[in-house]
């Protein structure tokens, strides 16, 4: 067995006894999917992978890998403007140059696509990659349509012992009038931008929203941020509150709370958006809709294979063990009924393939620590603490101001905090949410302690190192028992 509980079994063949390698399908070519890929050919199968487009999925392409570096160029713009002494003898002359950035941006996509997909795929003796768009033609066939830009138009139909649907997520696009017919961006258009526009409105407040609203103010535009709700509902209130005073400590940044986008015209390149709420209308010279995504689950005619999926969501429900109700069929990813979290669809993806070459390893979906990357970032794993009561645990909760953290105090850091929830009487860790430069650390380590089962007393002795975001897990522990503004400098 390994650390993952998986139960490993030899190499995998048909169950008819033949020692033909097991054939397997894997639809998509993401995390989900090249991390099947791996562990089904390391088992002995011959895997057959379909792409309708790049290769390599949302991740690499339009999703984590282009964001963050989005995020990261606005960051150090900002750094740059905020710290003119320093920025100065570093050569920044305070004009973010948007082509150039676009090109560095491409550039690392492009190196790690080829990386970490493209040449694994490439390189392996037992996978064929076949490009086109798959739909099922019963249980056991998967047809594969050719690309449209593809000189020739073929069609090929591939037969699987088993198939992994791990076809990913595409951006929603709600039902506001006039959206269709307006050249709007979605997360892929914002990412692939090589200008900022002077104004730029922003319908949404996923993750995905808040990091693109915030880089491109960094980068100068001036952003208002249409929220339906507030921000970050969906966690403790005071993660939503924290983080709006931070976005709006840049005055370049407007966030409309209750926000109902009622339509949306553009005429002469500048869209006016109109909501519903108050009848107020905005102008702006871009407009990014970033409402959540919806599983890519339309085209593959998933009923002629009797696989379910749910028609609200689109997303397709699977067991601990990322099997479908069709036994053979499995699903993985942004497609499947579970957090759309690249590390998430990569696990999944593993188990799935261990599981459909005759091993046995499920998917723990009890801890799944998450992050937003704003500056500061937003992070929490486990319960909040009316989560936590509402499951009918009674709770204690410490929340520390990120202004008791030796490294946010030499970072300067203006808004945050950390809060621990605990279950009474056992003080074992059951919860955390974070607003900090580095909230994502904190998490981290609070994950790892919750996976161990800690107490607010473990956490409150370990050592943790001075000045490292980490050391604010060990405080706020220890001000389940102390004033922490008592303590000596480095809270042995
Ligand atoms: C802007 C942005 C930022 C993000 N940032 C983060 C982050 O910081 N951290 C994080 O954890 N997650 C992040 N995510 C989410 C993360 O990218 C996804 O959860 C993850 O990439 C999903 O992987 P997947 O394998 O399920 O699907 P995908 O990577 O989307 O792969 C699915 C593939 O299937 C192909 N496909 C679809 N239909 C068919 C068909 N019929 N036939 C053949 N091929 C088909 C698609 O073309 C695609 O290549 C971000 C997402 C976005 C959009």
């Amino acid at each position: 067995m390994t650390a993952d509980g998986a139960v490993m079994t030899g190499p995998c063949c048909e169950k008819d006894g033949s020692s033909r390698p097991l054939s397997v399908v894997v639809l998509g070519s993401g995390a989900a999917a090249m991390a099947a890929v791996i562990a089904a050919t390391e088992r002995g199968a011959q895997v057959h992978v379909v792409e309708r487009a790049t290769v390599g999925g949302t991740c690499v392409n339009v999703g984590c890998v282009p964001s963050k570096h989005l995020v990261r160029s606005a960051q150090l713009q900002h750094w740059c403007d905020e710290h003119v002494e320093i920025s100065d003898g570093c050569r920044c002359d305070g004009v973010p140059n948007a082509h150039k950035l676009h090109a560095s941006r491409q550039a690392l996509v492009e190196r790690l696509r080829w990386q970490k997909y493209e040449s694994v795929l490439d390189e392996n003796p037992h996978v064929t990659v076949w490009h086109g768009e798959a739909s099922f033609e019963d249980s056991r066939t998967v047809r594969v349509r050719s690309l449209a830009a593809q000189a020739t138009q073929t069609e090929t139909l591939l037969h699987f012992d088993r198939c992994l649907i791990a076809v990913g997520a595409e951006p929603y696009i709600p039902p506001i009038d006039g959206l269709a017919s307006v050249p709007f961006w979605t997360s892929t258009e914002a990412l692939a931008s090589d200008t900022v526009p002077h104004r730029l409105g922003v319908v949404g407040s996923s993750a995905v929203a808040l990091e693109l609203a915030q880089a491109y103010a960094r980068l100068g535009s001036r952003v208002t941020i249409f929220a339906r709700r507030g921000l970050c509902t969906r966690t403790d209130p005071l993660v939503g509150e924290t983080l709006m005073q931070a976005l709006l400590d840049d005055d370049r940044i407007r966030i409309h709370c209750g926000a109902l986008v009622e339509s949306v015209q553009c005429e002469d390149g500048v869209f006016k958006v109109t909501l519903t709420t108050s009848q107020a209308v905005f102008m702006t010279d871009a407009l990014l809709v970033a409402s959540g995504r919806r599983p890519s689950t339309a085209a593959l005619n998933m009923a002629a294979a009797g696989v379910s999926w749910h028609a609200a969501s689109g997303q397709i429900p699977v067991d601990t063990h990322m099997r479908t109700n069709v036994p053979h069929i499995y699903a993985a990813g942004d497609c499947a009924q579970m957090p759309q979290l690249v590390y998430v669809a990569a696990a999944a993806g593993t188990r799935a393939a261990i599981n459909m070459t005759g091993g046995e390893a499920c998917l723990d979906l009890s801890l799944v620590p998450w992050v937003i990357f704003c500056e500061p970032q937003v992070a929490a794993v486990g319960l909040t603490e009316a989560e936590a009561q509402a499951r009918g645990l009674r709770t204690e909760t410490r929340t520390l101001p990120i202004t008791s953290v030796p490294r946010c105090i030499v970072h300067g850091e203006k808004f945050g905090f950390l809060k621990l929830v605990a279950e009474t009487p056992s003080m074992r860790i059951v919860g955390a949410q974070a607003v900090a430069a580095e909230a994502s650390d904190m998490i981290s380590t609070v994950a790892v302690a919750m996976r161990g089962h800690l107490t607010v007393a473990d956490l409150s002795g370990m050592l943790l190192p001075y000045l490292t975001a980490s050391e604010a897990v060990k405080l706020v522990a220890q001000s389940f028992t102390r004033d922490v503004h008592q303590l000596s400098c480095c809270a042995g």
